[in-house]
C-alpha cells in the first residue's frame, strides 16, 4: 500500500468561487468574492508608489542578502510609527518589540505561538462572530482555545454592541480579545469611538489582553490616522497591546507579504527580553523573511516624497470603494426597492454584508453570474462604473 493511503481528500480551503467565475461564459459576470481591490475596469492595481520604489530599489542596485531573523530594520521601525503614530508613549519609550512577519496572517500565527508560549493568563482567545475564518484555525493550530464574542446583529445589520460587552464581560479574567482594529472583516462593521472606549474601558477591568488585527489600516476611511485611532485609543489608554500589521491592502501588496506583529512591553528591558523571544520563536519556522517587500515599504515610507504620494492613493483606493457603496444603494433606490438599503454605505472597508441570504446569493450566481460568498458578504471593489447598475438590479430582482 501507499504511505499516503491513509491520506482522504478534505474540503477545497477557500469555496470555489474563483473558480465558478472563471468558467462562466456570461459576458456581464462578476466577482464580488475576491478579498482584493480592483481598480474601476476590474483590473489589479499596483500603486505607482510601489512601482516608483521598485525603481529606486533597482536603481540603488540593493543585494539580496539575508535579512535579519527580524526582518529588515528599516521596515519595522516605520511600520511601527505608522500603526502607534509618530507621537506614541511606547515608542519614544523605547518598549515595543516588534518584528517583519508574512504579512497578516504569519504575523497573526507569530502572535498565537507566541502567547501560546507565554501568556501567563487564560489561554483562550476571543473571536468575534463572525470573524475572518481563518481567525479560528489559525489560533487554534498556535494551540491557543478560541472562543467567540457576539458582535453582529443579524437583524438590524448593525454592531450587537450590548452583546460584545457582556460576552467580554462574562470571558475569564485575564483572556485574550481579539479586535479588528478597522474595517471589520466580514461585516464591514466597526464600532463608533464611544463604543470603543467602552470596551476598552471593559477590557481593562477584567484584565483581557487586547490583540489588534489591523488588516486595513488606511483602506478603511482613507486615512492611516483614523483607522488606527481605535488601537492607539487603546494604548492611551494604558493596554499593552498585540498588532497584527498587513500591507497586503493598504499598500496592494498582497503576494509580496509584508506585514509585522509587535507587543507593547512595560520597558525597555522587558521589550529586550520578549525580542529575544521572538526571534527563538520565528527561527525554526523559517530562519527570516523574505526582503522584497518590506523593502518596497520601507522605501515609501522612510520617504516623505514618496509616502505623500502613498498617501494619496490609498484615499484613492477608500474613495473609490466609498463611492461604489453610494451608486449601489442609490441605484436600489432608483429602481424602487422598499428595503432599508443604509447599511452599505454606514458599513466600510473592502467588504459589503449585504443581509442575504444563501438562496439569494445562490440566484445572484445562477441567474445573474454575479459571485458572492454565502453569508451574503460581497467585495465592494468587485463593483465599478461598468457594473454596479447591473449589481443593483440583480440584488432588486432576488429581494423583491
Ligand atoms: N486579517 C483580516 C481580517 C483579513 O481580512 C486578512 C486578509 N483577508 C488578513 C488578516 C490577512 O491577510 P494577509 O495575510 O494577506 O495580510
Amino acid at each position: 500500500v501507499s504511505t499516503w493511503s491513509n491520506v482522504v481528500e478534505g474540503p477545497p480551503a477557500i469555496l470555489g468561487i474563483t473558480e465558478a467565475f472563471k468558467a462562466d461564459k456570461n459576458p456581464k459576470k462578476v466577482n464580488v468574492g475576491v478579498g482584493a481591490y480592483r481598480d474601476d475596469s476590474g483590473k489589479p492595481y499596483v500603486l505607482p508608489s510601489v512601482r516608483a520604489a521598485e525603481k529606486n530599489i533597482f536603481a540603488r542596485g540593493a543585494d539580496k542578502e539575508y535579512a535579519g531573523i527580524t526582518g529588515v530594520p528599516a521596515f519595522t521601525k516605520a511600520a511601527a510609527t505608522l500603526a502607534y503614530g509618530p507621537e506614541s508613549a511606547p515608542l519614544k519609550d523605547g518598549r515595543v518589540c516588534i518584528t517583519q512577519s508574512i504579512s497578516g496572517t504569519g504575523a497573526l500565527r507569530i502572535g498565537g505561538d507566541f502567547f501560546a508560549k507565554f501568556y501567563p493568563g487564560e489561554k483562550t482567545i476571543y473571536i468575534p462572530a463572525p470573524s475572518w475564518p481563518n481567525h479560528k484555525v489559525l489560533f487554534t493550530n498556535s494551540g491557543l482555545k478560541v472562543k467567540e464574542y457576539r458582535y453582529y446583529d443579524k437583524t438590524g445589520i448593525k454592531l450587537d454592541s450590548a452583546g460584545m460587552l457582556e460576552d467580554i464581560k462574562n470571558a475569564p479574567q485575564g483572556s485574550i480579545i481579539l479586535l479588528h482594529a478597522c474595517a471589520h472583516n466580514p461585516t464591514g462593521i466597526d464600532p463608533t469611538t464611544e463604543q470603543w472606549a467602552d470596551i476598552s474601558k471593559l477590557i481593562k477591568e477584567k484584565s483581557h489582553f487586547a490583540f489588534f488585527d489591523m488588516a486595513y489600516q488606511g483602506f478603511a476611511s482613507g486615512d492611516i490616522n483614523k483607522d488606527a485611532a481605535a488601537m492607539r485609543q487603546f494604548v492611551a489608554d494604558g493596554h499593552n497591546v498585540a498588532v497584527a500589521q498587513s500591507f497586503a491592502k493598504n499598500m496592494g501588496l498582497y503576494g509580496e507579504r509584508v506585514g509585522s506583529f509587535s507587543l507593547v512591553t512595560d520597558s525597555p528591558a522587558e521589550k529586550k527580553a520578549l525580542d529575544s523571544q521572538l526571534k527563538i520563536l520565528i527561527r525554526p519556522m523559517y530562519s527570516n523573511p523574505p526582503i522584497n517587500g518590506a523593502l518596497i515599504a520601507s522605501e515609501i515610507l522612510n520617504s516623505p516624497e514618496l509616502t505623500t504620494q502613498w498617501l494619496g492613493e490609498v484615499k484613492g483606493m477608500a474613495d473609490r470603494i466609498i463611492v461604489m457603496r453610494e451608486s449601489l444603494k442609490s441605484n436600489l433606490e432608483k429602481l424602487g426597492s422598499q428595503k432599508d438599503w443604509s447599511h452599505i454605505t454606514s458599513q466600510i472597508g473592502m467588504f459589503t454584508y449585504t443581509g442575504l441570504t444563501p438562496e439569494q446569493v445562490g440566484r445572484l450566481a445562477q441567474e445573474f453570474s454575479i459571485y458572492g460568498t454565502k453569508d451574503g458578504r460581497m467585495s465592494v471593489s468587485g463593483f465599478n462604473s461598468g457594473n454596479v447598475e447591473y449589481v443593483a438590479e440583480a440584488i432588486h430582482k432576488v429581494t423583491s
